[in-house]
Order: C-alpha cells, then sequence, then structure tokens
C-alpha cells in the first residue's frame, strides 16, 4: 500500500460573512489534501473572466443576493463529480438555504456518500461587521458596502443559519469560537476534527 497524501473528508464550514470561513476553509483543505469548493470563488472567478455564467450573475452579486438554487446546484453537482472531489472536499458558501440542504443530500446519495463534519464557525453579528469593513477597505470587493454587508448578514441569519439545526440533528456540527488569532481557531478546527477520527496524513 502506497502511503496517502491526503485524508477522506467530506466537509462543510458555515459562517456569517466575514468570520474568517474562506480563509479557515483554505486551510483546512490544504491541510488534508481536498479540494476547497466555494461557490463564491467560483462565481466571482467567472465574473472576472467574463463567462457567460458570470454575466448571468454579476448583478446578484452586486446586490447581495443569492443567486437561484438552480443555477447554483448544478454547479456545485458538477464540481463534486470531478475526480479530485471523489474522496472528499471541504464546501464553503454552500449549502445556504433548506432548499440546497435537500439538494446537496441528493447529489451525495447518489454518490452513495454523506457529509462527516459540518465546522459551524460562531462569529457575533459586530464583529463579522468590523472584519467585512476592513476587507471592503482593503479588497473594494463590489457587495463589501456597509448596506450590502448589512443585507448578507440578514441573508445569512434569516436563511443560512437555521440549515444547522438540520446538521445538528445528525450530530455531525462542531461548533468553533471563530474569535481569536487565525492559527488559534485553525487548531481549534484541527482539534474539533480530530476528535471524530479526522486527522491529517503526512504528504508523500
Ligand atoms: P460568498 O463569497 O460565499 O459570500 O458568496 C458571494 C456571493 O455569491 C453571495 O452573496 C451570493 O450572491 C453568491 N453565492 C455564493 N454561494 C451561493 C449559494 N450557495 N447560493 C446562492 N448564491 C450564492
Amino acid at each position: 500500500m502506497t502511503a496517502s497524501a491526503h485524508t477522506t473528508a467530506r466537509l462543510l464550514i458555515v459562517g456569517p460573512q466575514g468570520s474568517g470561513k474562506g480563509t479557515q476553509g483554505l486551510r483546512i483543505a490544504e491541510a488534508f489534501g481536498i479540494p476547497e469548493v466555494s461557490t463564491g470563488d467560483i462565481f466571482r472567478a467567472n465574473i472576472k473572466a467574463g463567462t457567460e455564467l458570470g454575466k448571468q450573475v454579476t448583478a446578484i452579486l452586486d446586490a447581495g443576493d443569492l443567486v437561484s438554487d438552480e443555477l447554483t446546484g448544478a454547479l456545485v453537482s458538477d464540481r463534486l463529480s470531478q475526480p479530485d472531489a471523489e474522496d472528499g472536499f471541504l464546501l464553503d458558501g454552500y449549502p445556504r438555504n433548506a432548499a440546497q440542504v435537500q439538494h446537496l443530500n441528493e447529489i451525495l446519495a447518489a454518490q452513495g456518500t454523506s457529509l462527516d463534519v459540518v465546522i459551524q464557525l460562531d462569529v457575533p453579528r459586530e464583529e463579522s461587521i468590523a472584519r467585512l469593513n476592513l476587507r471592503s477597505a482593503e479588497q473594494g470587493r463590489s457587495d463589501d458596502t456597509p448596506e450590502m454587508i448589512a443585507h448578507r448578514l440578514d441573508i445569512y441569519e434569516a436563511q443560512t443559519a437555521p440549515i444547522l439545526e438540520a446538521f445538528g440533528a445528525r450530530g455531525i456540527v462542531e461548533r468553533i469560537d471563530g474569535v481569536g488569532g487565525l492559527d488559534e481557531i485553525t487548531e481549534r478546527i484541527f482539534a474539533a476534527l480530530a476528535a471524530r477520527g479526522i486527522v491529517r496524513t503526512a504528504a508523500v
């Protein structure tokens, strides 16, 4: 048997905008050798490249609204069927509402798999707003204006936070305190995953 360079893990990271889930998600994906699948990143890359999909979603992202479940679901289904996602992935930004949870269940059930762990990154609204204002100043993202920030956090609280209940009922949610230093938070996540038997393997 050859040494494995990755760990099988089907993970989802959920947290409000500004919780640091993008940063933490990347770190985890890298550590486990699994692809990070971020729907927001996929949409932004398409907008930047001027693709047909990008043109379809530009106004929606600028308004801080959600892209249709149909379009987003098709995108995720396609991405998760690619060979690099066969043994695991870290989803960031999908699912974001109850309909998307249902669709993801179906996508994974068709593969005979399911999510292993949902990482819930807890950050108070005030802290999220402060971090997003900072990111706005640094990166100039078009959906990071104060109004858009508030709008996206409202959508998160109304539609996304409730999906955690369904995952909680399955016993797969790990709630992580998202306030603290970046490394400290990464370590909290690794510790929670390790407690569920998901550990990093040495790369070969
Ligand atoms: P994010 O980077 O995850 O905050 O996503 C940025 C934007 O992409 C969101 O405000 C939505 O317009 C769109 N988006 C990302 N993921 C989804 C999703 N699962 N469903 C619908 N729209 C999404």
